[in-house]
Formats: C-alpha cells, sequence, structure tokens
C-alpha cells in the first residue's frame, strides 16, 4: 500500500481547521495529521508526496441518494410534473436498458461521483427485471472502488409488480455477493410508499435489519403522494410509516418535501435521517423541504443529488449551495445553515482523524470563483464546484491525482455511452 504524503494545506481535522498542514497515510489510514511541515526525512520516506497549497484536505463527501442509470435520462425532464416524468420517460426507458447499458450508465454515473469528491454513494437501484442488471452496477461499483451502497428497489403494487418472495430472494442473494467487499454494502429501497403494500414493507425492512442494513425509500416527495396516503390510509405518508413500524434509526427519507411539523417530530424521534435533495426537487418543481424546521427538531440530514434525470449532474457541492440558499430564502432566516454547520451535510459529520481509513478529498482554493479566501467554510460551500476536486484517496488508493483518473478510460466511456444512447432512445420510443 502506497504511503502518501499531503503537504502545505488546509486540513478538515477533529479538532478544526490544520493550516497549513500535513497528512500522512500508510497501509490505508490516516496516520498523521500534523501543523506546519513534515521533517525532510518524512518527504524522503514517502512513495507519494502530494503538495496541496492553497488547497482545502477533506473527508471524502457523501452522496446519499442517486439513480445511477439515470445518466443516460439526463435532459429529459422538461415540462413534464413527476408522474408524467416516471411515465413518459423513466419507466420506458427502464423497461428495456439492458444490463451493458446499465454498466455503461452506472460507470459514468460513478466517475461523476468521484470527480466530484463523493466518495460514499448510495445508488438507489431501480427497478431492473432481471439480476443480471444489479450485477453488472456492482461490477462498475468494484472498478471505481469508490464506498458504495446499493438500495436494491422494488415494487410488488402498480405496474410490473414483483412477488414478495421473489424480493427476499434477491435480497439474499445480494448480500451474499458483498459480504466480503468492503466497499459495498446493500439497503433496502423500496421505490415508494404508493408502490409498495405494508407486508412487503415490514418484511423486507426486517430481512436487511437482520444483516445490520438499511431501508432507504422516496417519501413526501410530491403533493399527489400525501394524497394518495391520506386517500387509501387516512394518514400522512410518515405517519403511516410508524404505524407499520418501519420508521426507525435504521430508516432513511429521501425527499420529506411536503411533512408537516408532527411527521418531523415523528422523523426525529425516531432517529430517521432525512436524504436532502434540494436541486432535484426545485427542477421537478417539487417544493422545498423545511430543512429549518427538520434542523430545529434536531434531524439527522444528508444530501443527495438525486439520480441526473432530474438535476441534470451529480455535483454535490452545486446540492450543497442549493441546500443553504433554499433554506435561508424559504424560512426568510439568513443564519440558517452556517458554512461550517452547512459543510456537515456533505461530510456527514466527519472530519479527518488518525487511524481512520484514509477517505480523503484535496479541493483547489486557487480560482476566481474564492480567491481571496477569507473563510475556508464559506469558500467550499458557497464558491466551490465539483470541478474543483483535485485528488480523490479511499482506503488510502489514489483513485484521481490531480484531476486525472488511472481506473477508468474516460474517453472511451464517454464515446459508449453516446453510441449506446441511440438504440436505447429507439428500443424505449422516446423521440
Ligand atoms: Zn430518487
Amino acid at each position: 500500500m502506497t504511503n502518501i504524503l499531503i503537504i502545505n494545506g488546509s486540513i478538515l481535522a477533529e479538532n478544526g481547521w490544520v493550516d497549513p498542514g500535513f497528512l500522512c497515510i500508510r497501509e490505508g489510514k490516516i496516520r498523521q495529521i500534523g501543523a506546519g511541515t513534515p521533517s525532510p526525512g518524512q518527504i524522503d520516506e514517502a512513495k507519494e508526496v502530494l503538495d496541496a497549497r492553497h488547497c482545502a484536505i477533506l473527508p471524502g463527501l457523501t452522496n446519499a441518494h442517486t439513480h445511477l442509470s439515470q445518466t443516460f435520462m439526463r435532459g429529459l425532464a422538461g415540462g413534464r410534473t413527476l408522474i408524467d416524468w416516471l411515465k413518459d420517460v423513466i419507466w420506458p426507458i427502464q423497461a428495456v436498458i439492458s444490463p451493458e447499458e446499465m454498466y455503461l450508465a452506472a460507470l459514468l454515473g460513478l466517475v461523476e461521483n468521484l470527480r466530484c469528491g463523493a466518495i460514499r454513494v448510495t445508488d438507489h437501484h431501480k427497478i431492473t427485471g432481471t439480476p443480471a442488471h444489479t450485477n453488472e452496477v456492482l461490477k462498475a461499483a468494484r472498478e471505481v472502488s469508490l464506498r458504495f451502497t446499493l438500495a436494491r428497489s422494488w415494487s410488488d403494487r402498480g405496474k410490473n409488480p414483483e412477488s414478495l418472495e421473489n424480493i427476499l430472494s434477491d435480497f439474499r442473494r445480494l448480500f451474499d455477493l458483498s459480504r466480503d467487499d468492503d466497499h459495498i454494502e446493500i439497503a433496502n429501497g423500496p421505490l415508494a410508499l404508493w408502490r409498495c403494500s405494508e407486508g412487503a414493507l415490514q418484511a423486507t425492512h426486517q430481512l436487511v435489519l437482520e444483516h445490520g442494513a438499511f431501508t432507504h425509500f422516496h417519501v413526501s416527495e410530491s403533493q399527489d403522494e400525501v394524497q394518495m396516503s391520506l386517500d387509501e390510509y387516512d394518514l400522512r405518508p410518515v405517519e403511516w410509516l410508524e404505524t407499520i413500524g418501519v420508521l426507525g434509526p435504521d430508516t432513511q427519507i429521501v425527499h420529506a418535501v411536503w411533512v408537516d411539523d408532527d411527521e418531523i417530530k415523528l422523523i426525529a424521534d425516531a432517529n430517521a435521517q432525512v436524504i436532502h435533495c434540494p436541486v432535484s426537487n426545485a427542477v421537478l418543481g417539487s417544493g422545498v423541504a423545511p430543512v429549518a424546521q427538520m434542523l430545529g427538531h434536531g434531524v439527522d440530514i444528508l444530501l443527495g443529488t438525486d439520480g441526473p434525470a432530474s438535476n441534470d449532474t451529480q455535483d454535490i457541492w452545486e446540492t450543497l449551495k442549493g441546500a443553504v440558499n433554499f433554506a435561508r430564502a424559504t424560512s426568510l432566516n439568513p443564519t440558517i445553515l452556517p458554512p461550517s454547520q452547512a459543510l456537515k451535510l456533505a461530510t456527514g459529520g466527519k472530519t479527518l482523524r488518525v487511524n481512520d481509513p484514509a477517505d480523503v478529498i484535496v479541493v483547489n482554493l486557487d480560482h476566481s470563483r474564492v480567491v481571496p479566501v477569507q473563510d475556508i467554510n464559506s469558500a467550499l460551500v458557497l464558491g466551490t464546484h465539483g470541478s474543483d476536486v483535485q485528488t480523490v484517496i479511499v482506503g488510502g488508493e489514489i483513485l484521481m491525482k490531480n484531476g486525472n483518473i488511472a481506473i477508468v478510460d474516460e474517453k472511451a466511456l464517454y464515446d459508449e455511452c453516446r453510441d449506446a444512447i441511440q438504440s436505447l432512445r429507439k428500443r424505449a420510443e422516446i423521440s
């Protein structure tokens, strides 16, 4: 394992910024964080020395919700409501996408996340029809080597329902497949409440809990969904989840745009997490999640770009800035999410610590959007783009160095993706 020394940067450490500082990585872990410069001996010993002058050195970021296959569905949301967009574009493409196309789409999406410094990615893997599709996504994830959660989606109601027996058996297969891979986790990914039955939600949640995993699903993204829940159960969605026993510390509520104050209290009391996707919610005209109220109740919030079909990028920095601005605009309160607190939404509250796995990114702060840097948190939260991420290290392995990714031939990948989309659109009858 490479012995890496990163020098001259501003390091986000446990007790605050170390500036300038150096960080030493050995055998996959952070071994030392120091102020100033390392000794000449340490520099000589290192196999790799990365100069991070005018850069921030951060823990890798978390993109807690995306749909990687949607890299092949970018740019098609315009002018449709959420439900029409699903019916006219997303579901027709999902119905015909081949395993090979799924692999290319996932690989492209993972490369984009890597370039933006998102080293923990949760792919809410939509209904695919065959285990071969899921296997191809896992193959792409292994190649790129980020820390990857596959939230395997399912639906046992509505169009093309899957049997509970099949869903549970595929979950067992996936847990077996990923058992020895410390970069890959499996999670329960019910598609949306109105497409899932009470019994199947309970059974899948129970199964993943037995494997130390969690349930991750879209909840209250649009007002229509809330109305459907009220019509069918006479309860709002989060109230219904609480009633059926699927709301707890191992539950991730994605979106939560249309949750009322009582539902926010239920989420907080259950220690469930909210995955906030402000850019996607804005693109689809779904609304703005009540982040200020959630923070007021102590709800744990992570960020997600959501899939490229509704964003259209997976730049987690853009989502971070959107989260701050929308929360302030809707609460009429500029003190919500000060930059140092906002940054935690993207890092998952992590800092760089000695003896932790070396999941580290280096972000360039030597450009016209942030110079002169007077507050590093502001520069990162309000002035940084994904393309400013220079270097990405996961578990001590350099996946991107000074903007170069060695593990994937990006130009060849882009050509393959451009070719594949022509055939896919024809088969899905998207004009
Ligand atoms: Zn989504």
